[in-house]
């Protein structure tokens, strides 16, 4: 087919795959840059995939007994500073509104970066007794963090999320929430994203400000470096007692209570795009899809054609599929190309000799493969054919990570390992931040979790060859 125009301006994904990855978003209409530095403007494809996104999460939280709210933009100074670790872990990524109107503001507000603290005031004043517990409450709204760098989807200034914050009666209720919600984006990213994640703790150094446990799920981009994709995190009884967030309990006296958070963001249409993605352009999974069949008229302008297609689009809609029609005057070809780069799972082809045949051309995004189906059997096909392209880009996602995970016993193998073949490497770890940070000075690589599952790879530490306590993921990451 004649036109490659709309495909050739894609750089290839082995040749550069930052600039490839700019060119995806751009090509496939998700993002456009905004007049503020590092925001983004989400362009309908990019929040309708965001939507579907927030859609399989809701329910899934709403399942638990999550309730959502919505908690103020702005926090004052004061309540931002009532619990140290916080403020110092965020302080350099805050941005501040300082006047109203023409007039200075008496104290500072801060625009949220998170909303840990608004939570904590607002519980302090709402749960009295052990028969306010626990508080499942969640909000989809959108932060600013003042990023130095940032790229679209992967880290912006502000982004879209859902921040979920629950208070607990005992510590073993908020270490449960803490994990089942863990639980949650993995069943997400896996079951409706088909990208395989591991799962774990992070390390202190790598734990979110003011937690005493924080768990993430860490994925593999076809460049081989990690992206964390989603956080929770256990806060234990810290903010509590900042904010005096406590019940009296059975038995009469006062505890603090034990609290948790979680959050997921636009972050994951980076992930999507850059494990799916080829030199043609977005592959999303049928799951997420907002458009799941994009149906082509062949010689639309003779007679019946138009009718045709937009009769098996009824069809397929009837049947719970999310369909169009693709009926501009531009060329098939182009039509062709242009499903591709939107990563449109499905392409279905209906020309004036199908018509005869009583037949229609699939085609699958993402092996290219064309299965020729009679209307009779259409709608079944369809289903069964996503059904399958979701199974099948999961499994390939999750062979690309087992081949990109390797076990290391030393610093050198540790180092080689990641420059010859970028992904995870499993090494043991003595526990102590030093080896850390000189793992992340020398050549870039940071744990990315302490899965629960642990293995002995060997006695000692990869990096000071002391007794060993913990095997870690390590990678280059996002
Ligand atoms: P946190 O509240 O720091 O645990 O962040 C929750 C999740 O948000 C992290 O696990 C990241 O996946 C994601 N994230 C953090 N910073 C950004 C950013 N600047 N842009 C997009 N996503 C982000
Ligand atoms: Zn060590």
């Amino acid at each position: 087919m004649a036109d490659k125009k709309l495909v050739e301006q894609i750089t290839s994904r082995e040749e550069d795959f930052a600039q490839w990855y700019t060119d995806v978003v751009k090509k496939a209409e998700l993002t456009d840059y905004s007049s503020v530095k590092g925001f983004m403007v989400i362009r309908p494809a990019g929040y309708a995939i965001w939507e579907n996104i927030m859609a399989a999460l809701d329910s899934r939280f709403k399942a638990t007994g999550v309730q959502n709210c919505s908690m103020p933009l702005l926090i004052p100074q004061s309540l931002l500073e009532k619990e140290s670790e916080h403020v110092e872990g965020f302080a350099p990524e805050v941005a501040w509104v300082t006047s109203g109107g023409s007039k200075r503001l008496e104290e500072r507000l801060c625009v949220r970066p998170t909303s840990e603290v608004l939570f904590c005031d607002y519980y302090s004043k709402v749960v009295k007794s052990y028969r306010d517990l626990p508080q499942l409450l969640n909000q989809w709204c959108s932060v600013v963090r003042w990023e130095k760098t940032t790229r679209p989807f992967l880290r912006t200034r502000e982004f879209l999320w859902q921040e979920g914050h629950t208070v607990h009666a005992t510590a073993e209720e908020a270490e449960e929430r803490t994990l089942l919600m863990l639980d949650i984006y993995a069943d997400v990213l896996e079951n409706e994203l088909a990208i395989p994640v591991v799962k774990g703790r992070k390390t202190d150094k790598e734990k979110f400000a003011g937690a005493i446990a924080t768990y993430t799920v860490e994925a593999l981009m076809h460049d081989g470096q990690a992206l964390q994709c989603a956080t929770s995190h256990n806060f234990g009884d810290g903010f509590a007692k900042a904010f005096q967030v406590q019940y009296l309990s059975k038995n009469n006296t006062v505890e603090p209570v034990h609290q948790t958070s979680w959050g997921i963001t636009t972050r994951t249409i980076g992930a999507l795009i850059m494990v799916h993605g080829d030199d043609s352009g977005l592959v999303l999974p049928p799951r997420i899809a907002p458009v799941q069949v994009n149906i082509i008229p062949i010689q639309q302008n003779k007679e019946g054609v138009l009718d045709k297609a937009f009769d098996l689009m009824n069809t397929l809609m009837d049947a719970g599929l999310r369909v169009k029609v693709d009926d501009s005057d531009k060329t098939p070809g182009f039509k062709f190309a242009d499903s591709e780069v939107r990563g449109i799972p499905l392409r279905l082809e209906i020309g004036p000799k199908d018509i005869e045949a009583g037949q229609v051309v699939l085609v699958r995004r993402d092996t290219r493969e064309k299965i020729v189906v009679s209307f009779e059997n259409l709608v079944e096909e369809s289903k069964k054919l996503l059904e399958q392209i979701q199974k099948d880009m999961y499994n390939r996602a999750l062979t690309f990570q087992k081949e990109r995970t390797t076990d290391a016993k030393s610093l050198d193998e540790l180092v080689a390992s990641l420059d010859k073949k970028p992904g995870f490497v499993r090494a043991m770890w003595c526990g102590c931040r030093e080896c850390e940070e000189k793992l992340k000075e020398y050549s870039g690589i940071t744990s990315r979790c302490i899965p629960a599952k642990q293995e002995k790879i060997a006695d000692t530490c990869v990096v000071c060859g002391k007794p060993a306590t913990k095997m870690v993921y390590w990678g280059r990451a996002y």
